[in-house]
């Protein structure tokens, strides 16, 4: 999509495969069947986004890379396809020259280094919350050796952030701990154009319609919750996109003023 001056396109890097149970332990295995449709499962897209300002090729989130993950009830995450996208695009690794993560989970720093703990991006600079670098490259989160060792290796091109920043014009790293303690989303404007990048601070738009759901993998489950209600606010004025929402679609919240307008204007409520 064109966002103002910015160019901005999804790519998936692969699939996650999740069963009614990702969203917590007294989810009913058979909830929502419109939803988890195949195998009791929902395929959702493991997803990155271009950002290219004219300037500056920004990826927002480095996919699972070249491998795959089982978690219980069946769900799986296969990875690998993020330089097809990126080549569809007539971009290569050379002309990255940021990569902002969202957080530290497998599928999100997948590609940024290779099983030598060497760059694939080599003229990146890395952003990404500096509290997720404690939990998971010091601390007790689950990471890949070689991904942690790339961490530990390249210090000096990345910028581990405590507060909100800019990446470059338009481009703002917003923190939004929960998920993981140093989550953060992606805030795009240009021009009257915004658009959010969730990252996983919300994993998918059903969590709307069902408000107790959590994310499995929520790192602190009653912060990941402030932050999904505080964004869902943020959503009644500004579209936004997870890295897991289906199709990678943008979507935006009707706020409860907005229901009575479209009920009177005779349309259908959502
Ligand atoms: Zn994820």
């Amino acid at each position: 999509m064109q966002l103002g001056a910015m160019q901005v396109d999804a790519i998936a890097d692969g699939t996650f495969s999740v069963h009614p149970k990702y969203f917590g332990g007294g989810v009913a295995g058979d909830a929502r069947p419109e939803f988890f449709g195949r195998d009791n499962l929902a395929w959702l897209p493991i997803g990155c986004f271009l950002i290219r300002t004219g300037e500056r090729t920004v990826l927002v989130d480095a996919g699972l890379g070249p491998d795959q993950d089982e978690l219980p009830h069946g769900m799986r995450l296969v990875g690998g396809q993020l330089f097809v996208g990126l080549g569809a695009l007539g971009v290569g690794a050379g002309d990255i020259t940021d990569v902002v993560i969202t957080h530290f989970h497998t599928d999100h720093v997948g590609w940024l280094f290779d099983l030598a703990a060497e760059p694939v991006f080599p003229n990146a600079m890395i952003w990404y919350g500096a509290a997720d670098w404690d939990y998971f490259v010091n601390g007790p989160g689950d990471i890949r050796p070689h991904i942690r060792d790339g961490f530990l290796a390249h210090a000096d091109r990345q910028h581990p952030l405590t507060h909100d920043t800019t990446v470059t014009g338009g481009i703002t790293a917003v923190l939004t701990p929960g998920h993981t303690p140093g989550h953060l989303c992606v805030s795009l404007e240009s021009g009257p154009a915004q658009l959010l990048l969730l990252g996983d601070a919300i994993t998918c738009p059903i969590q709307l319609a069902e408000p107790t759901w959590h994310s499995y993998g929520d790192v602190d489950p009653t912060t990941a919750d402030r932050t999904r209600q505080r964004l869902w606010t943020r959503l009644e004025t500004i579209p936004g996109v997870g890295a897991h929402f289906p199709a990678l679609s943008a979507g935006q919240v009707l706020p409860p003023s907005r229901w009575i307008a479209t009920a009177v204007n005779g349309d259908q409520l959502q």
